[in-house]
């Protein structure tokens, strides 16, 4: 695996990749990653990481840049209540200063909320200590109560369930909120879907549960079954009447409103030059930039730093793929 590390000097837009820097999808949360790097192997995990095969390439962006992107951001979407939702494709504690960049972000003064997606696995009292003052939420993702179970589903033998819950009920009594989002895994941890809840309830803690879900790239777990929707939802509703517990989280639930989204800056269809700058996330990929856009252009081999005509396919959310032209 190759560890690129982008730093201002590079030009790289922070805006268009999936796999780092900052995605808008239209609303007051604003989603942050600050790397794709992963200390966790799940075996269950979407996307796959920790898989050189499939992702041949990570990347951690520089603090200052992430921050400068994420102040443009903001100020583009002229609004004074933004979610920073500090996410990953894999784990944002990998990051070096992840423990700036989260005080950093929850100073700026339209971040009114700042959340946080962790596995948790390194996560101590003394790092809550230092992030306490910035963080509204924790979503924490516990699968399972069962220590065995618990290192098989984190595909990592120094996982620690027992410690990871001490961290959790500190958290909590430190004043954040804390989220456990587990994975219901059919005919894995089913059982400990109920202990979850009420492991949520005894240390006052929330708790959304999330689908599993099996996509092309994604790791998938021997055994378990992916359900659809309706079981899915049939399930948790069930377990709201019996546990007494709101499970099903809508976006209101969570204050997110649509806002004004950051501009499109390439049309589907368009044909223009951009520079390659980085391997892609998958195989066969490059990165290339321009508009202030990252553009994924698949099938793509062409060496770094020179010029490629490419045709735009893909731009929802402002992520961008394209072809070569
Ligand atoms: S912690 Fe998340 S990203 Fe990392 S392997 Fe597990 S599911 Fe995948």
């Amino acid at each position: 695996m190759t560890h690129h590390i982008i730093k201002e000097k590079s030009e790289i837009p922070l805006v268009g990749a999936i796999a780092f820097g900052i995605i808008d999808r239209g609303t007051n949360l604003l989603q942050i990653r600050p790397t794709s790097v992963c200390n966790q192997k799940c075996p269950f995990c979407s996307t796959n990481a920790n898989n050189s095969k499939i992702h041949p390439n990570t990347y951690e962006v520089e603090k200052d840049y992430l921050i400068k992107w994420v102040r443009n951001v903001i100020k583009e979407k002229e609004c004074n209540e933004i979610e920073a939702n500090i996410d990953s494709v894999g784990e944002i504690l990998c990051h070096p200063k992840i423990m700036e960049i989260i005080n950093e972000i929850k100073e700026l003064p339209e971040v009114t909320f700042l959340s946080l997606q962790t596995n948790g696995l390194t996560l101590t009292k003394e790092k809550i200590d230092k992030i306490k003052n910035s963080v509204d939420r924790i979503n924490l993702s516990i699968h399972t109560l069962d220590k065995k179970q618990a290192k098989e589903l984190a595909g990592s033998d120094i996982y620690d369930i027992e410690k990871i819950k001490e961290i959790a009920k500190y958290a909590v009594k430190q004043g954040i909120e804390v989220l456990l989002a587990p994975v219901w895994l059919p005919k894995i941890n089913d059982e400990q879907i109920p202990k979850l809840i009420d492991f949520a309830k005894e240390i006052k803690a929330k708790i959304g549960i999330q689908k599993y879900e099996v996509y092309k790239y994604s790791r998938k777990m021997k055994g378990a079954k992916a359900t659809n929707y309706w079981k899915f939802y049939d399930k948790l509703k069930k377990l709201e009447k019996e546990k007494e517990i709101k499970l099903i989280l809508k976006k209101e639930d969570m204050n997110i409103k649509k806002i004004k989204r950051i501009q499109t800056t390439l049309d589907i269809g368009e044909t223009l030059n951009a520079e390659i700058k980085l391997p892609g996330w998958l195989p066969n990929q490059m990165i290339a930039a321009t508009k202030d856009r990252c553009i994924t252009v698949n099938d793509c081999n062409e060496k770094e730093e020179t010029f490629l005509k490419i045709k735009i396919t893909d731009n929802k959310n402002n992520i961008y793929l394209a072809k070569k032209a």
